[in-house]
């Protein structure tokens, strides 16, 4: 993963204004990987496949999953 950069004071997805970073990884099996950390642990991934879907999930710091969704192309 490499880290894009960082952010403060966006809202996380349990409602907490909070600090965070941005991650994105590139490999052959998942065109894109892009990973959201907030400082209080809640956590967002998104992949992007190779036929154009994407799947995304959001994990709030408690360990609950908010969304787990695959958008699949047209
Ligand atoms: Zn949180």
């Amino acid at each position: 993963m490499n880290a894009i950069g960082s952010f403060k004071g966006l809202q996380a997805p349990c409602g907490r204004i909070v600090d965070g970073e941005r991650y994105e990884d590139h490999d052959d099996e998942v065109v894109i990987t892009q990973e959201t950390l907030y400082t209080c642990g809640c956590q967002s991934i998104q992949h992007e496949y190779h036929d154009g879907s994407v799947s995304r999930k959001i994990v709030r710091h408690d360990g609950h999953v908010l969304v787990d969704e695959l958008l699949s192309a047209e």
